[in-house]
């Protein structure tokens, strides 16, 4: 009797004429999750009849490092939901035994108002039918425990999967985050300020297939080393879901001391955002990612009305993702919470969006007028390329050598 973890995955099975492909890079993300936060080569992936199974390549594993695996798993973009199982020969007796072993486990382990069994079978020639297993194996837990037993919404559900060679046996299984592998919609850019917003944006977009580059602009001196630290610890943190992240901490002040002196107050934070959008896309360029997210929620603050976007939008090269866009500020909350962000988050930092700001920014920037006052600041572009060469590059929470080799 082996254990093991079985694994489900749902929307990648849409993309018909990709499947093999995202299959694929769904594999390598699990096995990767794994190694990340596990111990590398503890734990195989092979795919198996539609689904994926998770074996240990150490004998005797502790609960704990099993229950890290199943966490592993759970965080992994793509996958529906994983059930720890036990694998058996497939021998009616030997099913039963175990099913009914972990379903008394299950109940002594919490209360169980109903439960259910569900077989199948992969393997006609099998001698007994799906549904005489359920009841047989039904009626022993029934009978056993005084359970009553209910097919619809029940509180514990017993699976049996029968295959030519093998039966898998389970009775828990946890959900995992759905979404596609991460890598299958490419690579994007990050601006990841330390909020609350940007990082959920960031795990948003690695839902939906991004691969993510991180950027983080800094005014320091003027302001500490605070928010820099914030955002290490938030990449720690996403890389559970995004997997290994390139991080890019780019210094804003001389940028911003330099506009300071030539931009009337009221609209320097547009000109802020625009240097910012600018530099991310040419981080964009280098990693070739093919879109920029930003955690913007319309209406927020005074730089994220409709206006204001256009005129930030305005200096991309590349599509702008705002998965935030139509949240309220406690959905972004909520979703932070669940990520496990939130706590990071909302550690105090100051902001290098507010240096030399006025109380009272402009909330309808035009984009004429704005283009046109960047356009008589020559000594921008330099300025920016020399921000850009003074990047610092770091992997928050990936170690050394997880760290992917650049190409090209
Ligand atoms: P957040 O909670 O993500 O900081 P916010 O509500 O504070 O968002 P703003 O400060 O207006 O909003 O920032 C809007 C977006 O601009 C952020 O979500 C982020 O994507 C980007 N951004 C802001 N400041 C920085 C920064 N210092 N470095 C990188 N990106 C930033
Ligand atoms: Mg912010």
């Amino acid at each position: 009797m082996d254990r093991c973890i079985l694994v489900r995955y749902g929307e990648v099975f849409l993309k018909k004429g990709n499947r093999p492909k995202f299959l694929k890079s769904l594999r390598i993300n699990l096995q990767q999750s794994l190694d990340l936060q596990t111990a590398p080569g503890r734990f195989r992936v092979h795919g198996f009849h539609g689904r994926y199974e998770v074996t240990a390549r150490e004998p005797d594993l502790t609960s704990a490092a099993w229950a890290r695996a199943l966490e592993a798993v759970a965080t992994t973009f793509g996958i529906v939901s994983a059930s720890p199982a036990l694998k058996v020969l497939p021998e009616y007796d030997r099913i039963e035994q175990v099913a009914f072993d972990l379903a008394t486990e299950e109940i002594e382990k919490r209360s169980v108002a109903h439960f259910k069994v569900e077989a199948s079978r992969a393997d006609k020639r099998f001698p007994m039918t799906s549904p005489e297993i359920g009841r047989r194996v039904g009626a022993r837990i029934h009978l056993h425990h005084k359970l009553p037993a209910r097919m619809t919404a029940p509180e514990l559900t017993v699976g049996i999967e029968i295959y030519p060679d093998c039966a898998y046996v389970h009775a828990a299984s946890v959900r995992g985050p759905g979404g596609l592998p991460v890598g299958s919609s490419g690579r994007a850019v990050l601006l990841l300020s330390g909020g609350i917003d940007s990082p959920v944006a960031g795990w948003m977009m690695a839902k939906r297939g991004c691969r993510l580059t991180a950027v983080h602009f800094h005014s320091y001196p003027y302001t500490s080393k605070r928010s820099q630290e914030k955002v290490q610890a938030l990449l720690e943190r996403l890389v559970a879901f995004c997997g290994p992240v390139r991080l890019l901490t780019i210094p804003l002040s001389p940028i911003q001391e330099f506009l300071r002196d030539r931009v009337p107050p009221d609209l320097l934070v547009l000109f802020y955002r625009r240097s910012m959008v600018r530099l991310a896309g040419r981080v964009a360029q280098r990693e070739k990612a093919g879109a920029l997210v930003t955690g913007e929620s319309l209406g927020q603050v005074a730089s994220q009305t409709t206006a204001n976007i256009a005129v930030i939008e305005d200096a991309s090269p590349l599509p702008v993702f705002r998965p935030l866009i139509g949240l309220d500020k406690v959905e972004a909350v909520d979703l932070a919470r669940k990520i496990g962000t939130y706590d990071i988050s909302i550690e105090p930092h100051d902001d290098c969006c507010s240096l030399f700001l006025p109380h009272h920014p402009e909330t309808r920037g035009n984009v004429e007028v704005v283009r046109r006052m960047e356009g008589e600041l020559a000594e921008l572009s330099a300025l920016e390329e020399t921000a850009l060469a003074a990047a610092e590059e770091s992997w928050p929470g990936t170690p050394p050598e997880r760290i992917p080799v650049r190409r090209g």
